[in-house]
């Protein structure tokens, strides 16, 4: 057996999974909860359905070892004896994500603390101090046996560690985690007194003198240390993915070769994703958008570009969705007929090679027993295994794509340790939160048909034309001396307000906002002017009224005039320092003065918006689009229509056309292709059904009339 976790194509990433080439589906198998006469009936159906790949064991381990020194491999021994004969490939799961009662009655100090210092109790999952030694030893412990079993099983495809890190618990406030911090700390800070100045604890008399006096930040009488509360996020996230690299290197060392995985939770505060994909083989995603939002599919493509984008665009595999409902939401909306289809179909739009559920046989008893399946309740009668069996037909169509790839147009930056840093209390606004932030600016581009990248601070950002920064409140001067050297050699970056204020300890950056950024950007804030809830600020954009005379002497282009925008959230009061000024605030306090201007530095370009405007986010955006050159990957797409374009390494391109609407479309085409649903030829136009989707196959430049 060779097998390579290196190469473009998820499919080949073991030559286990070669004899189901294509796209990957499937879901989590949960075999343990049924007796084992329903097995035969799963596979059979799974061979109906085109299932080629299943994720197992994911929370078995109580049945694996139902002491500490007993196994029972049996059971899965012969689960995947029966999968590798019917032709289904294995994920297995480490099984570590629930560990079992008697575990954790042997070692009671293993349950997570909360910051009031409630111990949580065994009846739920996550049930785990991440810095417990007694759960780590044992979770490598169980790792090592099933490794060891199975690294040779001809069904094994992929390993799978975990589950969801940092769903239910995120942090731990117990002895053995302040401990992990301490020694985290001093390996960050070196000493004491650079502990010290970095916490900025002269202030409020918070003096250490000794790491052993610190504590993780428990519930305290007011704010507690800011500096404190960041470092606690870091930790928090490095503590899970130092489980997460204890259980990876078992695998890598016992069962080399065959990929692993972890499945993410798509844009989660709690984990720095950029930091973890370097430990994965392949990214691997759970995502539940909400069948009640009609714009519940933006949220997803954005969710979907991050998870293309952690490994450089690498194909992801989507490890879970629901089928139809979920069981986990106040009111749990079905997917009405068309939209699982619709949906599955966007996740490959956006450069997954698999689609995979949770789960595979709906449950009758516990706590997702009403969570949708593949195979629902009702069985084969069921409209839900309609649904699984024909998608499963259509995705075999569609083999040939599995490998391709998306190119983004522009990058977006987005940094946890900002994102950590900017939702700290005690800011100016408790409003200022990156999700929605950063939502309206994604949901512009969306909306025009602008495929995007996301980018961490440290990438290289030379092969972009356009960089969207929504916010970068914590900015340090290496990054900020970047995006400057970036916008000298003809970048064009596009800031938004509430950034470049504080350094990597939180310190404010002295001499005025938006410190490393301010010759970059051209202005300087007076002072930050949060809206109050409820309220807006007017905003003219008229490009009417330049500071001072463009360097270029050429004429603006592309500015709408007397464009009257809204404000919300936030705004500032600012002062132009060699940027010229686009539009203006028109009411309140700020009324005249500038609200979004534009600077040019060098060879590049660089536009501030002070405010947030909201829905109104794109009609500014638009400058540095059309400035840029960065446009729709299809002219003229009516509204609800989102398209993306796979390109495959000979040439070949797969253009995708989701209507997320609930009117036909018509959508021109400037190159005629073929329908890879429907296997038929298309000419200058596709029309789309309500929630209706077609993906066409487009010859290489070369070979096109
Ligand atoms: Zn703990």
């Amino acid at each position: 057996m060779t097998a390579t976790v290196t190469t473009d194509r998820l499919t080949v990433t073991t030559d286990r999974l070669t004899r189901v080439p294509g796209l990957l589906y499937g879901g989590d198998w949960n075999p343990e909860q049924w007796p084992e006469q329903v097995w035969a009936e799963d596979v059979k159906l799974m061979a109906e359905a085109g299932v080629n790949l299943v994720t197992v064991g994911v929370f078995s381990w109580a049945r694996l070892q139902p002491d500490a020194d007993s196994w029972d491999f049996g059971w899965l021994d012969r689960l995947l004896d029966l999968c590798h004969r019917h032709g289904v490939a294995v994920d297995l799961a480490t099984a570590t994500a629930s560990p079992p009662a008697w575990l954790v009655r042997a070692h009671p100090d293993l349950l997570p603390v909360t910051a009031d210092g409630v111990r949580l109790e065994f009846g739920s999952r996550q049930h785990y101090c991440p810095s417990s030694p007694a759960y780590r030893g044992a979770a490598v412990r169980l790792t090592r046996a099933l490794a060891e079993r199975y690294r040779h099983h001809p069904a094994l495809a992929l390993w799978h560690i975990h589950n969801e890190y940092g769903d239910h618990v995120q942090e731990c406030f117990c002895p053995d985690s302040a401990v992990d911090f301490r020694r985290w700390l001093r390996e960050r800070h070196g000493g004491i007194e650079e502990l010290n100045r970095s916490w900025g604890t002269a202030f409020w008399s918070q003096r250490y003198t000794s790491f052993e006096q610190i504590e993780p930040p428990r519930t305290a009488p007011g704010p507690v240390n800011p500096t404190q509360l960041l470092d606690w996020r870091r930790f928090c996230s490095d503590a899970l993915l130092a489980l997460h690299r204890a259980e990876k290197a078992v695998l890598d060392e016992v069962s080399p070769g065959v990929p692993v995985t972890t499945n993410f939770m798509s844009m989660l505060k709690a984990l720095d994703y950029w930091e973890w994909s370097r430990h994965e083989d392949l990214v691997s995603d759970d995502a539940y958008p909400d069948p009640a939002d009609p714009r519940a599919h933006v949220n997803a493509a954005m969710n979907y570009d991050l998870m293309r984008s952690l490994k450089g665009g690498r194909p992801w595999l989507l490890m879970e969705q629901a089928p139809s409902a979920v069981s986990w939401r106040p009111v749990n909306v079905p997917k009405r007929p068309g939209l699982y289809r619709l949906w599955s179909l966007q996740a490959l739009a956006r450069g997954a090679d698999g689609v995979l559920h949770f789960q595979w046989r709906a449950s009758v008893a516990g706590a997702e027993k009403f969570h949708s399946a593949m195979l629902p309740h009702r069985g084969t009668a069921a409209r839900g295994w309609q649904e699984t069996v024909r998608f499963g037909a259509e995705l075999r169509r569609l083999g040939e794509i599995a490998g391709s790839r998306l190119r983004g147009r522009a990058a977006v930056l987005l940094d946890w340790d900002s994102w950590w840093a900017l939702e700290l209390d005690d800011h100016p606004s408790a409003r200022m939160r990156w999700p929605e932030l950063l939502r309206p600016w994604y949901a512009a581009l969306h909306e025009r048909g602008v495929t995007v990248d996301f980018v961490p601070p440290t990438a290289g950002l030379d092969g972009y034309p356009l960089v969207l920064a929504p916010n970068l409140y914590l900015l340090d001067t290496a990054t900020a001396d970047r995006l400057t050297a970036y916008v000298r050699d003809g970048g064009r970056l596009v800031c938004g307000p509430f950034s470049g204020i504080a350094d990597r300890h939180d310190h404010i950056h002295p001499g005025g906002h938006p410190g490393p950024l301010r010759e970059l950007l051209g202005i300087v804030v007076d002072e930050h002017w949060p809206i109050p809830d409820g309220e807006t600020t007017a905003v003219r954009l008229d490009g009417t009224a330049p500071d001072g005379p463009r360097s270029d002497g050429a004429e603006p282009h592309a500015e709408p005039h007397g464009a009257d925008l809204r404000a919300e959230r936030w705004s500032e009061w600012i002062e132009t320092e060699g940027a010229e000024t686009l539009a203006r605030y028109a009411s309140g306090t700020l009324a005249g003065l500038p609200a979004v201007t534009r600077n040019r530095l060098g060879a590049g370009t660089a536009w501030y918006l002070s405010c947030h405007l909201g829905a109104d986010t794109g009609r500014v955006l638009d400058l540095p689009l059309a400035e840029a050159g960065v446009g729709a990957e299809l002219p003229d797409l009516p509204a609800d229509v989102e398209a993306t374009r796979r390109h495959a390494a000979d040439g070949r391109q797969y253009l995708f056309l989701l209507n997320h609407g609930g009117v036909e479309r018509r959508v021109p085409l400037d190159t005629p292709g073929t329908d890879l649903l429907t296997g038929a030829a298309t000419g200058d136009a596709v029309t789309l059904a309500p929630l209706g989707a077609a993906v066409l196959r487009l010859p290489a430049a070369e070979e096109r009339p």
